[in-house]
């Protein structure tokens, strides 16, 4: 009897354990054996819904959280057997919502059919590369090593990039906000550098741990923070597909100036401005690969700081909470460039503080803030180039995996096939995750990853030879 087919998926944060559920629900044609690697001790986690000392929230309502495309509700479906009055319209914790993934994989391992086994492996694949009959060889920090036909890599959202001139803070310095759990002090000074949803996370767990007790200062060049997430009706926004593509494939200022008319449009109409981010959202890769390439920097030069903050929206009490915390000058959002950090002697002699050096945006007089701490909340950096990843280095080292000319990510074809630096496409080595922003650009959201991942499940467990013709056609 043959070996059954081996998936070995590389991460079990939310898209590799959503591939691996959808895997377990496929209608499998041969035996197939699904192995799950992760790190870290708990599964389904990554970063964003792992256990915290703070009980974050969600961004997203929960009616728009679910983890199953056939199944809008399942996430608040679960909710609500432990909180009852939970609403389609509620911020729940995020805690929660990885207990949610880790049971909706447990269902699926519950219910697969007897052909289709499933492992999971505590490792740390460091290194994968091709054998020399098919498929890889993954390697792991342990010495082990794992044979695999296909390796799904869902290694989730690296850690920031370092901030220059940070090398002499120590301690004073905290540059990845998600790599251990972040603690503050009553009565510190923290410079969070950043205005995005990890400032607003970082905000609220300094507020809650301290009793308001932290000032905080926040500094990004525009000064922009997250608006709150609204309610309004999603059948206003009458738009015209083909023109907003044709649109794109022009410049990056058309495509601006037809996305500004069809909101005018929609307010016309008596609908909300905001229903135009969510028609873009959801047609965002194919507006993407039009675009061209010198139009793409120029969105991501001028647009993107614009289109995150309305893209990424926080939930209102989180907004009202910083509203009362800027009153009360424990929250003060700067828009400048930062220039210069130094160490330099506190009033108690044991201690020291950092001094920062900014520049007002639009203005020529230099700032400086006295702080305790700065922590870098500037986001994941997904250069591949860039990354010091070890499983990442080997895959560009070999060619296996390929940048994009913008740093956004990897190279990838249909269904998240890697493209190595000859520019071929695999054929079973994928990759599903924040960095198919390369191609696709909105890719960070449960809702868009939910997307990829049941894609690629159903492009996996597909017969060989139907796979070659999905992909093909
Ligand atoms: C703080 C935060 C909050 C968010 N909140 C929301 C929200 O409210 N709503 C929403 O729609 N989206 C939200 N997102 C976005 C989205 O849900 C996440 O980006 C998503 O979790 C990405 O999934 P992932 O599997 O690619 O990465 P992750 O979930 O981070 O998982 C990657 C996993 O891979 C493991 N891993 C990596 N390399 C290896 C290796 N070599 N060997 C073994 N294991 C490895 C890691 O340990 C990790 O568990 C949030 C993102 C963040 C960062």
């Amino acid at each position: 009897m043959s070996s059954p087919r081996t998936i070995v998926i590389v991460g079990a944060g939310f898209s590799g354990t959503l591939v691996a559920a959808n895997l377990l629900k496929s209608q499998h044609w041969a035996a197939t054996h699904i192995i799950l690697v992760e790190r870290a001790a708990k599964i389904a986690r990554g970063k964003a819904y792992a256990e915290c000392n703070h009980p974050y929230l969600l961004n997203v309502p929960a009616g728009r959280m679910s983890a199953d495309s056939n199944s809008p509700l399942d996430f608040l479906n679960f909710a609500q057997h432990r909180i009852p009055d939970a609403t389609a319209e509620d911020f729940l914790p995020r805690e929660l919502y990885g207990e949610y993934l880790e049971a909706a994989l447990l269902d699926a391992e519950v219910a697969a059919a007897p052909h289709v086994g499933f492992q999971r492996v505590k490792g740390d694949i460091c290194r994968i590369e091709p054998r020399k009959d098919a498929g890889y060889r993954c390697q792991l920090s342990d010495g082990s090593q794992i044979d695999a036909d296909d390796v799904v890599l869902a290694l989730g959202n690296p850690g920031p990039t370092g901030l220059p001139g940070t090398e002499d803070l120590g301690d004073q310095y905290i540059s990845d906000p998600w790599s251990g759990s972040l603690t503050f002090t009553p009565g510190e000074t923290v410079l969070l550098v950043g205005t995005g949803l990890t400032m607003a996370d970082a905000t609220m767990a300094a507020a809650a741990e301290t009793n308001d007790e932290v000032v905080i200062h926040a500094l990004s060049r525009h000064g922009l923070i997250p608006p709150s997430q609204t309610q309004f009706s999603q059948n206003t926004c009458k738009a015209d597909t083909a023109s907003m593509f044709r649109a794109a494939s022009f410049s990056a200022l058309t495509l601006l100036r037809s996305v500004r008319e069809l909101a005018d449009e929609t307010e016309r109409r008596g609908g909300d401005w905001r229903e135009t981010i969510t028609f873009i959202r959801n047609v965002a890769p194919q507006l993407w690969q039009r675009l061209p390439a010198r139009e793409k920097r120029r969105f991501l030069r001028h647009v993107r700081p614009y289109w995150d903050v309305h893209r990424h929206r926080l939930p209102s009490q989180t907004l009202a909470r910083m509203n009362h915390l800027r009153r009360h000058q424990k929250l003060n959002v700067h828009a400048g460039r930062l220039l210069k950090f130094e160490v330099v002697p506190a009033a108690e002699a044991t201690r020291t503080k950092v001094r920062v050096t900014w520049r007002p945006r639009g203005g020529d007089a230099l700032r400086t803030l006295l702080v305790d701490r700065v922590i870098n909340c500037t986001g994941p950096d997904y250069s591949i180039r860039r990354s010091r990843d070890p499983l990442i280095r080997s895959l560009v080292e070999q060619g296996l995996a390929s940048p994009d000319a913008l740093s956004l990510g990897m190279r990838t074809g249909p269904y998240g096939a890697l493209i190595n630096a000859q520019g071929h496409e695999a054929s079973n080595l994928f990759y599903v995750g924040p960095m198919l922003r390369a191609d696709h650009w909105e890719t960070t959201a449960a809702q868009e990853l939910r997307g990829y991942a049941e894609r690629l499940a159903g492009y996996l467990s597909a017969p060989i030879g139907r796979m070659r013709a999905v992909a093909s056609a």
